[in-house]
């Protein structure tokens, strides 16, 4: 099987600041990690290369430190990467985002070398791939709208909040999709992509001599150029969303604060809760 991991790094943290000015996230100064949820497409993708053989290759469009990710995703065991990334592309939505990201994919396949060259770095896959797998979302940026943009630039079939992937064979992969009670059994054409959740599988650790892999790996950068994309496709001018203003919103709640200290005032405070409930009509 031959398979593709697209993670992102982002910041280790919840707390993401944002430039008032540019609408961009500010990365300065802030650890960056891959994506937690990318953690368990990685994984999946590793146990089915481990039951099934192949090849699974990760991807991640980034500035230059983005390359730690991949380090990283090697020394968990993925077996090569190639990394997005040109400063004509900062700024992508997540429309340029999956854009971009689909141009490698499209590359990485339909390479005009020739089976076996490697003129991209990486070896050739003109034989096609059987899966893409991505995480359910990225926790900075949070949209869960880059694995499904992939899938509609390269026009495959796909499956969301994939909990399980219960069989592959045939050209077909049989899949559990959670929903809020419970699941859906799925069965979709391959080449897919999928978007997967937390409980598919745990992550593993990387390993000593994955480390010592992922420090020899020459991982390629890829720009426009091969990407074969023009640069005003990607980056801000060929982002068709912008962040027009980041404000925190205020909250206009007017509550009310009422101090029950004693037996009477514990009951005028009952009573006027119950009140208060009635004139919204919520009792
Ligand atoms: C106008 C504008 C400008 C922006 N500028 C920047 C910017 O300069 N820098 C920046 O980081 N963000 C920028 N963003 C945010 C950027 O669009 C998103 O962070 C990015 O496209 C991914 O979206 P997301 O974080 O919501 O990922 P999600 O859609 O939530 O991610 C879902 C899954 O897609 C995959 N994925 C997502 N992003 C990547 C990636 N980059 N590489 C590989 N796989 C990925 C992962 O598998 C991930 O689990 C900008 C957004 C807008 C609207």
């Amino acid at each position: 099987m031959r398979i593709i991991v697209p993670i992102k790094q982002v910041p280790e943290t919840n707390a993401v600041k944002m430039d008032e000015v540019t609408g961009t996230m500010i990365r300065e100064g802030v650890e960056a990690i891959i994506n937690p949820l990318d953690l368990y497409a990685i994984e999946i993708a590793i146990r089915l290369r481990e039951s099934y053989g192949g090849e699974v290759l990760a991807i991640s469009m980034g500035p230059a430190k983005a390359m730690m990710a991949l380090r990283e995703a090697i020394a968990m065991g993925i077996d090569k990467a190639v990394l997005i990334s040109d400063k004509s592309l900062a700024g992508s939505d997540t429309w340029a985002t999956s854009y971009a990201i689909a141009a490698a994919i499209k590359r990485l396949t339909n390479s005009p070398d020739g089976p076996g060259r490697n003129s991209l770095g990486v070896a050739d896959w003109g034989g096609g791939f059987d899966l893409i797998l991505c995480g359910e979302r990225a926790t900075d940026g949070d949209t869960g709208q880059v694995g499904p943009g992939i899938a509609s630039f390269l026009n495959l079939p796909i499956g969301t909040y994939i909990g399980k992937i219960e069989q592959i064979g045939n050209g077909i992969c049989r899949v559990h999709r959670l929903i809020e009670d419970g699941y859906e059994i799925w069965e979709l054409q391959l080449p897919a992509l999928l978007t997967v959740v937390k409980e598919i599988a745990n992550p593993r650790l990387p390993t000593l001599r994955g480390k010592q892999k992922a420090k020899k790996v020459q991982i390629p950068i890829w720009g426009p150029d091969q990407l074969q994309v023009q640069a005003n496709q990607v980056g801000l001018q060929g982002s068709p969303t912008r962040v027009v203003k980041i404000f925190r919103p205020k909250v206009a709640r007017q509550g009310q604060k009422v101090l029950a200290t004693d037996e009477r005032t514990i009951s005028e405070t009952a009573d006027h809760l119950v009140k208060f409930l009635q004139q919204k009509d919520m009792l």
